[in-house]
């Protein structure tokens, strides 16, 4: 939104109060007065209309004129974002305390009447004694109470509370000292809505305020719009700011004529306010106010150190708790009997007074729970629907209306998800409360006639309520423990996962290596039969051919054939198994280019491969590993790679060494069938083939070559277009 059209509403009702634009209200309270200057030239811009009362100069007289019209003296404006401290300054000889600071383009100056100087020892006194009062209370209500009670002294209003605020923004009056004409509010409770949030903002900014007079006319700013940046002035840090018109007439019904309030400001947090109200009206001073900024900073110190170390003490006994939890959850197999039926048991973690945990859909409770059926349903229809891991309430059946059954022992829940299957929850019993309202709370607005709008509450008549369905709150360090103990699960059932697949992968190995074993003892003890067979096949071919006919010694072909094939099955897999029991390899040099020559004389090229061209790379190196090894590994490469071109016109097989990643590799290329990319992986594994039974193989050549490399720590890849050939890609581990 444009910020220039935003304006003070002409009319402020409950409706629109808790957005209520109160920095820009454009008027001040009637004890001082209000005067801008442009922060540029120092010339008055804008002036409260009671300028001439306190002047006796006519705000419209004084607009345009430079600040030295007014002042006649110099004056210290402040640097671009600190405030100058506050000056005295005469005007008419009158005198007064200007407190300036800037605004946007403004210098905002407010002028308030001197009245007497404050003598600066009483001050220095009065600072003391406020730190040493503070210092001998023991408990919180000791604290609260004496800061009360020095409120009253220092200052002298009719009443002065300390209202605490809680998770809801309610307020609570803790400590209180007042005329004993007046009736106590003490243990009192306000709505929320009594200071709105942008109420309670201001305070954490400026920390104290004072309503000189709730019988005051406010006084304009003239003109409204500032005439240096055409918007309205934010004077939301000017102490003459006018009060909300709402706040005021909560203040009359309320029967206060003026009021003081401070911020108790803990850990960055609005924790409550020392709050003063005075039957007839009341001004305190710069000075006076600082005093006050001291004490409440002073009580807000206190309150911190005391929260923090109850805290602490806390905290240092649920961690030993927490310790000797994930102990017993080292030690015990089951994770539930760890967390609950040990010496130590999850429901010491949070004061509670039952608990449950669900585990992969069993129940174990403990202490005093809703059913399990009951249970069911929370975990169901409510806790899952939740959006965050960690839910907490005070108040469960007003959120799930079915938990109304089970409110005495479950008002508060605090639920855990370590995962979708698992739950830990803890539950508190209902308190019942009797909670006194400072009037009822739910007639909170009522329509004024007169005013012809929404108004506060009229009375503020003690009213009494029962609460029912609430338990005694949960607090921040609860939620810290519970995060905590769901990392130390998660870890312990993470380290106990990762042990379960290591047994399961050892298994693994392990059946992996009978099989090995098994297929060994098949291949060995397959081969004499297969042998047996291949002479006899033979004989018959050589003496008993005769009598078959040319169809009988087609079979007979085609079982020598079949035979031949088993026997290179068998070879194969007894190759395999032969390379997976070998633990360390004896190397040698080895002269590449030399084992090369061997490996094709073997193959017979110009009977078996007529028309491939080879193409060696000259000076190769030499390779480092076991020699037997080596030379199978090249062979089964090479005829692999003249097997697969063997359809081309011109097969072109090239053998060379290049550097990849700073490393010597071979490579064997082919201008053949080429692989297809989803079995790239697959061709190293064992029986794996990518071809269908155009070429003759047994589908372990590859596994074999793998096995080799790997005995030799190196690794082994390929690169291929379909169609257009393959590249094998292989390094070995260097001489040391
Ligand atoms: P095979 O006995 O089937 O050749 P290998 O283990 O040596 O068994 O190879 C596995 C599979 O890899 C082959 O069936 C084939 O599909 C593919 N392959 C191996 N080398 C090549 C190559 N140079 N060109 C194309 N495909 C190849």
């Amino acid at each position: 939104m444009d910020k220039s059209s935003l304006k003070y509403p002409v009319q402020v009702d409950l409706e629109n109060c808790a957005k209520e634009p109160i920095h820009i209200i454009g008027k001040s309270q009637a004890h001082g007065v209000l005067v801008v200057c442009d922060r540029t030239n120092l010339n008055i811009t804008q002036a409260g209309e009671n300028a001439s009362e306190y002047f006796g100069i006519p705000v419209d007289e004084l607009l345009g004129k430079p600040l030295s019209y007014l002042l006649k003296m110099p004056f210290l404006a402040p640097g671009f974002d600190e405030d100058s401290l506050p000056q005295e300054v005469e005007v008419n000889r009158k005198k007064f305390l200007v407190l300036a600071h800037i605004s946007e383009e403004s210098l905002v100056l407010d002028f308030e009447p001197l009245t007497q100087v404050q003598d600066p020892f009483f001050f220095q006194k009065q600072l003391t004694g406020i730190l040493n009062k503070f210092q001998a209370a023991r408990s919180l209500e000791e604290l609260s109470s004496e800061a009360a009670k020095l409120t009253r002294k220092m200052f002298g209003y009719d009443r002065v509370m300390i209202y605490r605020f809680d998770e809801e923004w309610n307020g609570e009056v803790i400590a209180e000292t007042k005329n004993d004409d007046l009736e106590s509010w003490l243990g009192l409770r306000y709505p929320a809505t009594d200071i709105p949030q942008q109420s309670r903002k201001m305070f954490l900014k400026h920390r104290v305020r004072i309503i000189a007079n709730v019988y005051y006319t406010p006084v304009p700013l003239k003109p409204e719009i500032s005439p240096v940046t055409g918007k309205p002035l934010d004077i939301s840090r000017s102490s003459l700011r006018a009060v909300s018109p709402i706040h005021i007439e909560y203040l009359k019904n309320m029967g206060v004529g003026a009021s003081l309030s401070a911020a108790i400001v803990v850990k960055g947090k609005l924790w409550g306010l020392i709050a003063c109200h005075h039957q007839a009206e009341k001004y305190l001073d710069f000075y006076q106010r600082e005093s006050c900024r001291f004490l409440a900073q002073m009580l807000s110190t206190e309150i911190t150190l005391h929260e923090t170390s109850s805290l602490l003490s806390h905290s240092e006994q649920t961690e030993s708790i927490r310790r000797q939890l994930v102990a017993q959850m080292k030690y015990h197999d089951n994770i539930v009997e760890a967390l609950s039926r040990d010496t130590v048991q999850f429901l010491e973690l949070l004061n509670c007074s039952g608990g449950a945990i669900f585990y992969i859909n069993e129940w174990e409770l403990n202490g005093q729970t809703p059913g399990k059926e009951q249970l069911d349903s929370l975990l169901n229809n409510f806790i899952k629907k939740q959006s965050k891991s960690l839910f907490w309430t005070r108040n469960l059946s007003a959120l799930f209306p079915e938990a109304e059954e089970y409110k005495k022992t479950a008002s508060g829940l605090f639920s855990l998800k370590i995962s979708d299957n698992k739950y830990i929850l803890w539950f508190k019993p209902e308190v019942v409360q009797v909670v006194t309202w400072g009037g009822n709370p739910q007639n909170k607005v009522f329509y004024n006639e007169e005013e012809q709008r929404l108004s506060p509450r009229k009375s503020f008549e003690k009213w009494s309520e029962k609460l029912t369905g609430f338990s005694e709150p949960w607090h921040e360090l609860d939620r810290n423990t519970a995060r905590a103990l769901r990392e130390n699960i998660s870890h312990v059932l993470l380290t106990r996962q990762r042990r379960e697949i290591e047994a399961l992968n050892e298994k693994l190995i392990e059946a992996n290596r009978e099989l090995e074993l098994f297929s060994y003892g098949l291949s060995h003890d397959l081969r004499a039969p297969v042998r047996g067979m291949e002479g006899f096949l033979k004989i018959l071919r050589e003496d008993f051919s005769n009598p078959l006919g040319s169809e009988g010694l087609k079979y007979l072909e085609m079982s020598a054939g079949l035979t031949q094939k088993m026997n290179d099955l068998i070879d194969d897999i007894l190759e395999y198994s032969r390379l997976g029991h070998i633990e360390r390899v004896e190397k040698h040099e080895v002269d590449t280019t030399a084992m090369l020559k061997e490996i094709f004389e073997l193959f017979n090229l110009s009977a078996n491969f007529p028309s491939a061209r080879i193409e060696i790379q000259e000076e190769l190196p030499p390779m480092w590993g076991n020699r037997r090894m080596l030379f199978q590994l090249w062979s089964n490469l090479l005829n692999n790679a003249l097997k697969y071109s063997s359809e081309k016109e011109a097969p072109v097989i090239e053998v060379g060494k290049t550097l990849i990643n700073g490393r010597s590799t071979f490579y064997v290329k082919d201008n053949g069938i080429g692989v297809d990319p989803a079995l790239r992986e697959k061709i190293f594994e064992t029986f794996q083939r990518g071809v269908g039974s155009k070429f003759k193989g047994t589908g372990i050549g590859l596994a074999i070559v793998k096995r080799i490399v790997e005995k030799h720590e190196g690794e082994i890849w390929v690169e291929s277009e379909p169609g257009e050939g393959s590249v094998f890609y292989f390094y070995l581990e260097p001489q040391k």
